[in-house]
């Protein structure tokens, strides 16, 4: 649905797009992820027809956006980081503005109410713009990317300045929208890309250093997988069987305990799925299997190991078995910036007091 070929911009001497090359699928939504500077709205900018680039192609479903912009365009539902807003409009005037800005063909009162009720704005649809909540008026921002019904939809930074409550519900939107639409979002927030998308791009000094499915990203650089067991048995014992099975870079027995199972943490060599010949050994052995779970991603370490490479090998993509030093946290620390180890930290701290985004 979306195809960036050897995107390239430069802001004179600054090259900010350094031949990025990347494709959405329809159905898909993608996180575009980054440090500030990274080239994220620039990315953007191109996408949506907004700037053009040094050299290069950004097609939408077959169409060249830049040849053919207004074509494109119709094909793009865009919230930008501030949205477009008209405070002086009430919603339904304001979406009705949209409508005929976009030359909506659609039934007009009928999709109007449609995305009304989609973003939950009903309620408000007759109270001016400027006296909304932020969390609102990011609503209204959604609403107008989704008039003319496009087939792909592109944010940035959609929940930044909300509360955790507003930000959970501009999640929940993206996610019910990439069922039914193709969606691109940028943002520098870890959990952001863990919570909604399918798949992240990560991109660091204009250049594109991870490109993964969610759940394999973790896997696809750091080359292991992570698993939590809980197993009725010796402790010594199992933990010795665990770390002696073959395909098990790491096995710990953790302080927790369910009922008389204590859990374990498991990491595997090379992304390989140790869960069947874990069964089979615990069988074996007469010790009960009572817990088992991938503990998913872990971002970031994949930050910081993709950061680490790719300072190293001049932005080229993190090659597997990529470990994390404290030599590359030093390097991510200062090329990340301090917005995603902040939030990488206050992660940290929420896990160790047993809390997580929804709280
Ligand atoms: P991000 O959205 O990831 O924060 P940007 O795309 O805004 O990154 O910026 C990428 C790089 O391009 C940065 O180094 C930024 O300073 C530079 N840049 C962005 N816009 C301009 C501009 N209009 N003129 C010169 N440099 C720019």
């Amino acid at each position: 649905m979306i195809r960036i070929e050897h995107l390239v911009k430069n802001y004179g001497s600054v090259c900010a797009l350094d031949d990025v090359s990347f494709t959405v699928e329809a159905g898909e939504i993608v996180g575009l992820l980054g440090p500030n500077g990274a080239g994220k709205s620039t990315a953007m900018n191109i996408l949506t027809g907004c700037l053009s680039s040094t050299s290069g192609k950004a097609m939408i479903d077959g169409v060249d956006i830049l040849s053919d912009p207004l074509r494109a365009k119709k094909l793009i539902g865009y919230l930008p980081e501030q949205p477009p807003l008209y405070p002086d409009m009430t919603v339904w005037e304001y979406l009705n503005f949209c409508y005929d800005l976009k030359g909506c063909r659609l039934d007009r009162e009928k999709h109007l109410r449609e995305v009304c009720d989609t973003v939950r704005l009903g309620d408000v649809a007759g109270r001016l713009i400027r006296h909304l909540s932020k969390g609102y008026r990011q609503r209204v921002g959604i609403a107008q990317a989704m008039v003319g019904d496009p087939k792909v939809m592109i944010f940035d930074e959609p929940t930044v300045g909300l509360d955790p409550k507003q930000i959970i519900e501009v999640r929940n939107l993206i996610r019910g929208l990439g069922r039914a639409h193709t969606v691109v979002l940028s943002t520098h927030l870890l959990s952001e890309v863990q919570a909604v998308c399918d798949r992240i791009v990560i991109i660091n000094k204009g250049r594109i250093v991870a490109n993964e499915k969610t759940e394999r990203i973790a896997a696809a650089v750091s080359g292991s997988r992570r698993f939590r067991a809980k197993i009725c048995g010796p402790q010594a014992a199992v933990l010795q069987a665990l770390q002696n099975m073959p395909g098990v870079a790491r096995a710990e027995a953790l302080a927790e305990r369910d009922g008389d199972a204590g859990a374990y943490a498991l990491e595997t060599s090379e992304g390989l799925d140790v869960r069947k010949k874990l069964f089979y050994l615990l069988a074996e052995r007469g010790w009960a299997l009572v817990g088992l779970e991938a503990t998913g991603v872990d971002l970031e370490d994949v930050f910081l190991s993709v950061v680490e490479t790719s300072e190293q090998s001049g932005a080229k993509r993190a090659p597997r078995g990529a470990r994390r030093t404290r030599r590359g946290k030093e390097t991510a620390e200062e090329t990340l910036g301090a917005a995603l180890y902040e939030e990488a930290d206050s992660r940290r701290k929420e896990a160790a007091a047993g809390k997580t985004d929804e709280d």
